[in-house]
């Protein structure tokens, strides 16, 4: 995840966590890169190619695992969840947000999107920070 955001910038990265769910605890074994399929300035916008997330979601049956949410960058901005990353994910799964400067991923966080789409709220995130 942190060298795909490393790996895309100055452009917005993006992909999916695929892993499993207990006690109310969302584990993400594998992150799948996705390229970003938005047609135009890539450096604030993403949008997941639709063939790279039937794939992941291909990914994580085979696995016996689930999508657990997606991930992406913000080059040059901080970790935190924009209007426009509101309108633009769904209820129920995890979103991380890392920021990238200069091409080091310095900080990153999780979000939960609430039914409405109107609000979001910060999760923990465990991440191996190096
Ligand atoms: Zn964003």
């Amino acid at each position: 995840m942190v060298e795909h955001a490393q790996n895309c910038y100055p452009n917005e990265c993006c992909g999916i966590l695929i892993g499993s769910e207990a006690d109310g605890k969302r584990h993400a074994t594998l992150a799948v890169a996705c390229r970003n399929a938005y047609e135009g300035e890539q450096k604030d916008r993403f949008e997941i190619d639709p063939r790279d997330q039937i794939a992941a979601e291909r990914k994580s049956r085979e696995l016996s695992l689930g999508v657990l949410g997606f991930f992406h960058s913000h080059p040059d901005e901080g970790a935190y969840f924009s209007q426009t990353d509101l309108k633009n994910h769904w209820p129920f799964y995890s979103n991380v947000v890392m920021s990238v400067r200069a091409r080091v991923v310095s900080d990153a966080k999780c979000f939960r999107v609430d039914v409405d789409q109107t609000a979001s709220e910060e999760e923990e995130l465990i991440w191996p920070k190096s």
